[in-house]
């Protein structure tokens, strides 16, 4: 690993370079090598830290279950031995191609890129995983302090010590993050409010059902939640602080810490620069290739045809999806056969309700809910012309594996035997010898 303090010598100019060093990035550098990748390989990130995982910032850190020891995806050592020369505390400004740009001839995809610190770092290669930032809102008071964002290591450790000497929390969205954050701060015995612009919660994510349980259930736990309700202004006192969050009905809540949880935006800079096609993210294909066939993309920063049906864009940010593409976009560097991508899922763990998803549930017209969602432990499965797309599990592990499962090994699952919590959905897959419980 390189850091700050030495110096870093130029990255091969055989070799690839991963501009983001996170989930896509490392998984990239992981995945050629493992395809055989022998070439040097450079990792950069502007974080100042190795990579790490993202999802236990909003649940087990915040929460104060877990420290930050257990974040890093791999030992210091790792990088080292696998040949990664991994820049961290580097941020990559500007990028040349050398090559023509159309990835008709050799070396199209080869240049050289520039830090903001100076450093050029020469590629024969080229990816972007470059992820997304948090959207901030645009209004007066933004800036105070006590109002903070949750995406990075450094947003998670600030947003603990504060949250350690809060009394009123406000969260600002009712998306997983938000919701993971308004868990762990009322798990903590705060008072905590959370506002929804929208008439639901997790409404880009999940069906109606979905988001009404959620909102009973975190109701039940003392969480406040107001829906369809805007935020106009932050307020403050004399030194910066935030005191109040207002609403655009007038009310003022009192706050001593506002957690901003309203979505994240693609990473394009570079990719426009570069003059690659960008919608809602860069726009990669299924083998995760930008509109300059030489240059790939993988993780939160892409937009990429529906990974299930191959139908319309989508841009997902999940693990899973982010390792899933690394590894597309590391077989396709290299010219190595596609490989099928695996049904994506995603998770939320929000206090005691552990949602996971399995499957795309876009463009549904049909959902089965499986068992009482009074009791906490439920399913929700979604169809598409009587064909099962995906499934949202709470406390369901079971159902949701067995779906999962399903969805891998394309084996139906009739909405009789889904709408029966009598019958154990993995019954179905017996019908199948072959459908085995994907890993
Ligand atoms: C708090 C939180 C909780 C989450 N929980 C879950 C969960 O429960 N389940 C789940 O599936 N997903 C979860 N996610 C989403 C998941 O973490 C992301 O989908 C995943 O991190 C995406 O990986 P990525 O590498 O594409 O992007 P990112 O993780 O965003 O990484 C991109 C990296 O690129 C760096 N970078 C950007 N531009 C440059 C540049 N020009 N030069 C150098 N470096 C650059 C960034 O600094 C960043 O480190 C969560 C995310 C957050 C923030």
């Amino acid at each position: 690993m390189v850091g700050d303090e030495r110096p870093v010598p130029e990255a091969a100019a055989g070799g690839t370079l991963i501009v983001g060093a996170s989930q896509a990035g490392l998984q990239l550098a992981v995945s050629l090598r493992q395809l055989g990748d022998s070439s040097p390989i450079t990792l950069v990130g502007e974080e100042p830290y190795a990579p790490y995982q993202r999802p236990p910032l909003s649940k087990e850190y915040l929460s104060g279950a877990s420290d930050l020891t257990s974040v890093d995806f791999r030992a210091p050592g790792f990088y080292e031995e696998s040949g990664i020369d991994l820049v961290v505390g580097e941020r990559v400004t500007g990028v040349t191609l050398s090559g023509n740009g159309n990835g008709s001839m050799a070396g199209a995809g080869s240049g050289v890129a520039l830090t903001a610190s100076g450093r050029r770092l020469p590629f024969a290669r080229l990816a972007l995983t470059v992820g997304a930032a948090p959207r901030r809102l645009a209004v007066p008071g933004a800036e105070l302090a006590g109002v903070c964002l949750l995406r990075d290591r450094d947003d998670a450790v600030r947003l603990r010590a504060r949250l350690h000497d809060a009394a009123r929390v406000v969260v600002v969205g009712g998306g997983f993050i938000g919701l993971e954050a308004a868990a762990a701060a009322r798990g903590l015995g705060k008072e905590v409010t959370v506002v929804e612009s929208a008439a639901r919660l997790m409404g880009r994510a999940v069906a109606e059902v979905l988001s009404a349980f959620y909102l009973a259930a975190h109701r039940r736990r003392g969480t406040r939640v107001l829906l369809s309700t805007t935020v106009t202004a932050f307020t403050g006192d004399r030194d910066g602080r935030v005191t109040g969050v207002r609403l655009d009905d007038g009310t003022l809540l009192p706050a001593d810490l506002v957690v901003v949880g309203v979505g994240a935006a693609p990473r394009t800079e570079l990719a426009r620069a570069l003059g690659l096609v960008c919608e809602d993210g860069i726009v990669v294909d299924v083998d995760a290739r930008t509109s300059n066939p030489a240059i790939c993309a993988a993780g939160d920063c892409t937009t990429q045809p529906h990974p299930m049906t191959g139908e319309g864009r989508v841009r997902l940010e999940s693990v899973q999806n982010a390792v899933a593409q690394a590894h597309t976009a590391a077989a396709t560097l290299l010219g190595a056969p596609r490989q099928a991508r695996p049904v994506p899922w995603f998770w939320s763990h929000q206090g005691d309700l552990k949602l996971q998803i399995a499957g795309l549930a876009i463009g549904h017209d049909d959902h089965v809910v499986r068992g009482d969602p009074d009791s906490e432990r439920f399913c929700v499965l979604y169809y598409r012309g009587g064909t099962l797309l995906a499934a949202d599990a709470v406390n369901s592990p079971a159902d949701y594996m067995a779906v999962r499962t399903a969805l891998t090994r394309g084996v139906a699952v009739p909405r009789e035997a889904a709408a029966d919590p009598g019958v154990p959905l993995k019954s179905v897959l017996t019908a199948r010898p072959d459908a085995v419980l994907p890993t």
